[in-house]
């Protein structure tokens, strides 16, 4: 039987069934074909979000996600505990959609925190809001953050998230900050209508404490606007920045992260650049996501999907869940593919993925 959700095709297991093997090793780990195990669980728990991006929802939003669609806090707790106990993972990071439009987002947070047995709890947020839930969402668990902004110019952010709420995101990171989400990461897509104002946001990043990291826009909008011809890569990032600030050594903070940190000026701050379309770092991707509709995606650009909701509210044991959520990643794909010139956007954009 298939059903469909936000225009993906998704497979529903039989609870009954045993997963394929189709030569998986008899390890507890999520590992796949290609010599990668993952320990970072992204988890998209809502489509819905405050802002419209213009590289990642349409205008109007999302369509909306029936309610007994979504995943409840009672089952992420579960899906979370079975990913840390039985699968290896350690970091879990809740995204969207924005995860604070979920009124239960406290809820979430602390049943996650309390499966999650000392794995690391964040959430990636736009923060607007988060000023006023940050005390609670911190007591219930969470231990680290990421805020999405792309300028610090008003005009700028308004044109570009369709919302003019830049001074909410402000209320929110200072109110992070406060809480003790530090050291707290900013991210920013690269967009050529905000390239003018990356030297502005390296700036203002360095002088508010935070740290700083650029994205490269991936085919992933909701309007299919993104053309590799348009795109702002990491190269020509670096010559805007180069031109007021001395950029040195390059490193990654571990082999599996995706930001490359150049430290500015000298010292001490930093800057990161995430080159995920021009310096693909697939070959060492420690990724497994859940959609906010229960569906384990084990890539960004995999429209393979297992439906573990389905599996859950069949009465699935956690044991048969973990195998089929093992089963999923060992089908995960090599890369992204966006070199080859077959390739093919997936069917879900970022915002119903989880970014
Ligand atoms: N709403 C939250 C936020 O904006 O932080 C969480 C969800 S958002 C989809 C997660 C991350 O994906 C954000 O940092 C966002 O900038 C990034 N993102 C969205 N669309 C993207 C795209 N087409 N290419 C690269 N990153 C993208
Ligand atoms: Fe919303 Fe985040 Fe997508 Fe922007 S990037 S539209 S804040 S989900």
């Amino acid at each position: 039987m298939t059903s469909l959700a936000l225009g993906v095709p998704t497979i529903r297991r039989d609870p009954a069934q045993i997963p394929p093997t189709h030569g998986r090793p008899d390890v507890a780990g999520l590992v796949d074909r290609f010599g990668r195990e993952a320990r970072d669980l992204r988890v998209s728990i809502t489509e819905k979000c405050s802002l419209r991006c213009t590289y990642c929802m349409p205008e109007a939003g999302l369509p909306p996600i029936a309610r007994d669609d979504l995943l409840t806090a009672t089952e992420i707790g579960r899906l979370v505990g079975i990913a840390v106990r039985d699968l290896g993972v350690r970091d879990i990071r809740f995204t969207g959609g924005e995860p604070l439009m979920r009124n239960d987002l406290v809820e979430i947070i602390r049943r996650s925190s309390e499966a999650a047995d000392g794995a690391s709890i964040s959430m990636t947020t736009n923060a607007i809001g988060l000023d006023k839930r940050v005390g609670a969402l911190v007591a219930a668990g969470l231990t680290r953050i990421n805020i999405s902004l792309d300028t610090v110019d008003r005009d700028h952010f308004a044109r570009l998230t369709r919302r003019d709420r830049l001074p909410s995101v402000f209320a929110g990171i200072t109110a992070a900050k406060a809480a003790g989400l530090t050291p707290l990461k900013i991210n920013a897509v690269l967009m050529r209508d905000t390239l003018d104002g990356a030297v502005d946001l390296l700036e203002w990043s360095i002088a508010n404490g935070v740290r700083l990291r650029f994205i490269e826009q991936m085919p992933l909008d909701a309007d299919e606007a993104w053309a590799r011809d348009n795109m702002i890569d990491a190269a020509e990032l670096l010559d805007v920045l180069g031109s007021r600030f001395t950029l040195t050594s390059p490193t990654r903070e571990d082999p599996s992260s995706p930001a490359e940190e150049w430290i500015v000026d000298g010292g001490p701050a930093t800057v990161g650049v995430i080159a995920s379309v021009t310096r693909s770092f697939c070959a060492a991707c420690d990724r497994t996501r859940l959609t906010a509709e229960g569906t384990v995606r084990s890539c960004l650009f995999g429209d393979d999907e297992t439906d573990l909701r389905g599996l859950m509210r069949g009465g699935a044991s956690d044991e048969l869940i973990a195998d089929w959520w093992r089963a999923a990643m060992w089908g995960k794909q090599a890369g992204h593919g966006m070199e080859r010139a077959d390739f093919v956007r997936p069917l879900r954009s970022m915002g119903a993925i989880g970014g």
